[in-house]
């Protein structure tokens, strides 16, 4: 279109720049072009961009940014820092569409799909939060924040494709330092293991007996375990990347020897490491985090097999900026349920 209008093809990657690596937010910034063209753009293109609404910040570091789209919705983004990597914990839906009983985001309704701009956005964000507050770039990516990735496909890979692209048309992020974390749709798996992005896989499984995850995620009973294990095995097939489960353990839900024996079983059908993830109360009695020992015979069982596993502290947590806590909870938000 600007070739049509007499401009040379440069400018377009000139806009393009301004757009994604300098993160303008009006063509009126975009100082290195000239005033017609940043005219013609105004008159004919809107950038919506995203901001700050609120941050917080935990007594261990992480942030929490609220961050405000263009039509008022809210998601968050959490910058998570270690000593020596800063993570972006990003959303990818406003609100969820499952019902998974121990997650925050799970109360508010979904919303709508995030656009490629506002997830890209969000790691751009951090990025320069990363290093204004600890003098170094993010480093790793986690779509770990509100939504379920999967169920956004196409606007995270495309976003995933940015991220990724070398500079100045992406970021230039390594994909190998990207972690997409799903509840586990078995067809958009083996839909993203197509795509050859290089990204990291979590699962989110909590249980391996079937029964009771479709009790505490019960949108999971449309996709039983055993397709699940199949869209894993291609997934390992075809990228060679093991895969991450996510494993709370809770008080009096699956803390016997039966639970141990049911993930080790589902642990020997496909490369994975497990992260026990620490719960994160939401004010739900029924979960509650098992005692220890639970966790340290996990633990045992786990590594007498063979299998890696590591324990997750939680970050942020003094701030509801943990894992499934994620809600906009201080704010009056229109979406609960
Ligand atoms: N929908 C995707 C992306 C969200 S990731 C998925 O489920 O994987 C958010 C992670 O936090 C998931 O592993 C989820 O199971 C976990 N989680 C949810 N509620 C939690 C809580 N209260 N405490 C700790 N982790 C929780």
């Amino acid at each position: 279109m600007l070739v049509e209008k007499g401009e040379k093809p440069f400018r377009a990657k000139q806009i393009y720049e301004w757009l994604w690596t300098k993160n303008a937010h009006t063509f009126d910034e975009m100082t290195s072009i000239s005033k017609e063209l940043r005219n013609m753009l105004s008159d004919n293109f809107v950038i919506n961009p995203i901001s700050i609404e609120e941050h917080q910040k935990s007594s261990d570091g992480t942030i929490k940014n609220a961050v405000q789209l263009f039509d008022g919705n809210v998601v968050e983004s959490v910058l998570i820092p270690t000593e020596n990597r800063t993570t972006a914990c990003v959303s990818s839906q406003v609100g969820c569409s499952l019902n998974c009983s121990f997650c925050a985001t799970a109360k508010l309704k979904r919303m709508r799909n995030l656009s490629v701009a506002e997830i890209v956005d969000q790691v751009a964000l951090i990025d320069r939060q990363s290093r204004s507050d600890f003098n170094r770039p993010l480093s790793n990516i986690v779509f770990m924040g509100m939504g379920e990735p999967l169920l956004n496909f196409a606007n995270v890979v495309e976003a995933i494709r940015k991220i990724t692209a070398p500079h100045p048309n992406g970021l230039g992020m390594s994909p190998k330092r990207i972690t997409v974390s799903t509840s586990g749709i078995p067809k958009m798996i083996e839909k993203l293991a197509d795509e050859d992005l290089r990204v990291g896989l979590a699962l989110s499984l909590h249980t391996a007996i079937e029964k009771k995850r479709n009790e505490i995620m019960p949108f999971s009973d449309k996709f039983p375990l055993e397709d699940i294990i199949k869209s894993l095995q291609y997934w390992y097939q075809k990228t060679r990347s093991r895969i991450t489960l996510e494993y709370i353990i809770w008080k009096d839900i699956n803390d016997t020897q039966k639970d141990i024996e049911a993930l080790i079983d589902f642990c020997k059908k496909v490369p994975v490491k497990v992260n026990l993830i620490e719960y994160n109360s939401i004010g739900d009695e029924h979960f509650q985090q098992a005692a220890p020992e639970v966790t340290n015979a996990y633990i045992q069982a786990l590594e007498k097999n063979g299998i890696v596993v590591n324990v997750r502290r939680s970050r942020g947590k003094d701030i509801d900026a943990a894992c499934g806590q994620l809600a906009n909870k201080n704010k009056l938000n229109p979406i609960i349920n």
